[in-house]
Order: C-alpha cells, then structure tokens, then sequence
C-alpha cells in the first residue's frame, strides 16, 4: 500500500500542527480542513484512507459530519474530542466513528490508533464508492445529503434519506424488510 492518506479535521491550528507534524515525520501524507464543510468536501474529493476528526468545529457539529461521510463511505474516522465532549464522543461512536482520542492525547497513542484503522482499511471491502448515485431520473447526492428525481429536490425525511441511500448503495440487490 503507498503512504496512506489522512484528513486532519481540527479548528485549532495548534493541535491541526501537531497532527500533521507526526504525521509527516512518519511518512503520512496528509490533507487538512479547519471547519466540518470543508472536511466534507475533502472526504469526497480527496477520498482519504483515514479521518482523525475533531468534533468541536466553528460550523458544523462533527456528529453531522460523520453522519454525512457515513451516508456514502465506510473510511474510517477517529474522533478527537476534549473531555467537556464525552458526551459527543458517545453520540460520534454511534453515528459511525470507529475510534477516538481525548485532548490532550500522544503522539505515540495518535499514531497507534492509526495503526488500527490502517488495520481496519485492508479489511473494509471495496473503495469507497462514488458520492454521487445516478440511476434514471434519480439522483441522490450524499456529499450533500440530498436527492432529486428529474432534478427537482426531494422533500425527504430522514429516515426515508436513509432508506433511499441503503437502495441506492444496492440497486439491482433483493434487501430484506430489516
Ligand atoms: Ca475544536
């Protein structure tokens, strides 16, 4: 496998320089994003092997941005939390996060558990798919968490979201009622 790819998702460019610091000297490569919006647009584009996301962002709620990876990627994302956060830790754990980090953490713990989802990727099947889904005149967008039938938004919840993207992700596949 070439030098994996890792998205740093951090506002605080102190704790951002440090990751990427030991990162570079242990010859990751490495892209950066300072707010959720951004880390979304880097998911998508960029298609990193790794996440380490931090879940206290100027913009957007880091719960909402994996939720919103998870919709059309399975890469794994480590979350970096302070401890007035344990409560987000929980719900990010829930919401498809598959590891975290509590500020103020090591660098020898940060590059272990990236050990671990290395680990993880090999056994994750397949790539992370397109982000956006074209089948006729449906189009589900899951970068931005939307789908439109002949271009025309539609007005989801999200539970019927949710069920679409599981349709989508299997189109042409029987699902079962659960
Ligand atoms: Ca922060």
């Amino acid at each position: 496998m070439n030098n994996p790819k890792i998205l740093v998702v951090e506002d605080d460019s102190t704790v951002r320089n440090l990751i990427t610091t030991t990162l570079k000297s242990n010859n990751y490569t490495y892209i950066t994003a300072a707010n959720g919006e951004a880390a979304i647009a880097a998911a998508t584009t960029q298609q990193p092997d790794v996440v380490f996301l931090d879940l206290g962002l100027p913009d957007l709620d880091g719960v909402e941005v994996i939720k919103r990876i998870r919709s059309w990627s399975q890469m794994p994302i480590i979350v970096i939390s302070a401890r007035s956060e344990d409560g987000d830790k929980v719900a990010a754990l829930d919401a498809g996060a598959d590891d975290y980090l509590t500020k103020p953490f090591s660098v020898t713990e940060l590059l272990a558990r990236l050990r671990v989802a290395q680990r993880r990727i090999t056994t994750v099947e397949g790539k992370p798919g397109d982000s956006v889904f074209h089948n006729g005149k449906l189009t589900v967008d899951y970068a931005a968490g939307c789908a439109s039938l002949n271009g025309e938004e539609l007005k989801l919840t999200p539970t019927e979201y949710k069920l679409l993207c599981l349709l989508a992700k299997d189109a042409g596949k029987v699902l079962t009622h659960t």
